[in-house]
């Protein structure tokens, strides 16, 4: 088993010792790329001081200003069935609540993602409860068919990230052959004795099973994998090396690690309320914890969900997190009842804003809002990516690309303020970059684009 428990709480007992010398060697290590060990990242996990915390913050965002720049990349999450034979305690969907449950058919899936494309999104991730009679594997690549396959104007759909129950290495292939981006599967807590308790009874309960299955999606070919857990279950300190040693693990035995790192917290929802659960993440300790994640693991993008608030959202890009959901709605059909007034939830979203409201948001706070899908269609995935993150050349088709895409959906979905806006980002971000070839290109892309033509990229 590669989370040692004892390991993970021995180092943390011990980092309480570090002294300011400890910390301020750490820092220097992390500014200098060369890696940081699970130590040192007890020891970052363990700083209270607001001094050392202010440096950790300064150093998060240098980190993600060098490797991000100023582009966000936006999503929105698709539900399309709410069955679930699983009785995960924190859950809206379990399977002890009483409610009327419901799956979308194809038509209906199709009319979510009409909804969809006409906000202007480009990559969904695909949600759905675990149960093997109401929703197997087929319904999934169906539903996948049908999401490539509709198109309304302009619109259409250029990835799906999947997030299913763990599965099994034949379930997993027919999901790479179907296309899918990153394949997504939140272990929830690393802790064994806290992820027991919280999944009584169940298919999930199976700590060992959830847990590898990275490494049966990656002997299935799939090599675009997105981790997380859901913050206040356990420990969060021992969450974050529990993130990093399964990290560790696929990148010694696959050459490539997470790709991304979800950081959802613990919401009420129906049947769920907070008073039980004894560690909860303050606003604090959670901003500290997405600082860390982005120095320990510089290259892997931090996702955060519309649970968190716009003040925290706005406040969290700056320290690490580098995609957001825009628009959403967590229940099944959740688009369409939207329209028509009746929703109902997994969990509660904290930001209710429309994407418009969240792009023109985004980019007063001066970032690219980016709806690029370029590297899973360039087939740039898995150890390519990383290579090519990792050196850094892959900031000459990030920006770029951000570009291009804000200005697609400015012309296609803005209103006048957010393509004037965009305008002038793209004005200013392009005499940044560098390289004349790129930025030729990028102006070809841009001309394209007001000419009527869609879908370019780097
Ligand atoms: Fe089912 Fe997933 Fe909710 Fe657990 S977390 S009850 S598996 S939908
Ligand atoms: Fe992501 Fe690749 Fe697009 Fe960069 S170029 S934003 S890494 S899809």
């Amino acid at each position: 088993m590669f989370i040692n428990h004892e390991y993970i709480e021995k180092i943390l007992e011990d980092a309480k010792n570090a002294t300011r010398e400890d910390i301020k060697n750490v820092l220097e290590k992390a500014k200098k790329r060369s890696g940081l060990s699970y130590e040192d990242i007890a020891v970052l996990l363990q700083v209270e001081e607001k001094e050392d915390l202010n440096e950790i913050f300064k150093l998060a965002g240098e980190i993600k200003d060098s490797i991000y720049g100023k582009r966000i990349v936006i999503f929105a999450p698709l539900y399309v069935s709410d069955y679930c034979v699983n009785n995960c305690v924190y859950c809206g969907y379990k399977r002890e609540n009483d409610f009327c449950r419901r799956k979308l058919t194809m038509e209906e899936v199709a009319e979510e993602v009409k909804i969809l494309e006409q906000m202007g999104h480009k990559r969904l991730a695909l949600e759905l409860g675990e149960d093997p009679v109401n929703a197997p594997i087929d319904y999934v690549l169906e539903c996948l068919k049908t999401i490539y396959e509709t198109q309304s104007d302009n619109g259409e759909i250029r990835r799906v990230n999947v997030n299913i129950a763990a599965t099994t290495i034949e379930n997993y292939r027919k999901l790479k052959e179907a296309k899918i981006g990153t394949y997504i599967l939140f272990q929830e807590t690393y802790h064994k004795p806290t992820y027991d308790t919280m999944h009584p009874k169940s298919i999930k309960g199976d700590y060992e099973y959830h847990l590898t299955a990275f490494d049966r999606a990656m002997e299935a070919g799939v090599d675009d994998v997105g981790a997380g857990v859901l913050f206040g279950l356990a420990d969060p300190k021992f969450e974050v090396i529990g993130l990093m040693m399964h990290n560790k693990h696929l990148e010694e035995k696959y050459g490539v690690g997470f790709h991304t790192i979800s950081m959802p917290r613990l919401k009420p929802a129906s049947g769920v309320t907070l008073e039980k659960f004894p560690h909860l993440v303050d606003d604090e300790m959670f901003k500290k914890l997405v600082a860390i994640i982005r120095i320990a693991v510089p290259f892997t993008g931090i996702i955060m969900s519309t649970r968190e608030t716009s003040e925290m959202r706005r406040e969290l890009l700056r320290y690490g997190v580098s995609q957001i959901s825009a628009g959403s709605s967590t229940g099944v059909g959740g688009y369409k009842d939207r329209e028509e007034g009746k929703e109902a939830l997994q969990f509660k979203t904290s930001d209710d804003r429309t994407p418009l409201e969240v792009i023109k948001s985004v980019l007063d706070d001066g970032y690219i809002p980016s709806y690029c899908t370029a590297c899973y269609r360039k087939g740039r995935t898995g150890e390519r990516f990383m290579k090519l993150a990792k050196s850094g050349e892959i900031q000459n088709v990030c920006e770029p690309n951000a570009m291009t895409t804000l200005l697609e959906f400015a012309i296609d979905y803005g209103d006048k303020e957010i393509l004037e806006k965009a305008e002038e980002v793209i004005k200013t971000e392009k005499e940044r970059i560098k390289r004349q070839d790129i930025k030729d290109l990028l102006e070809k892309n841009l001309e394209r684009l007001k000419a009527g033509e869609r879908d370019l990229y780097l």
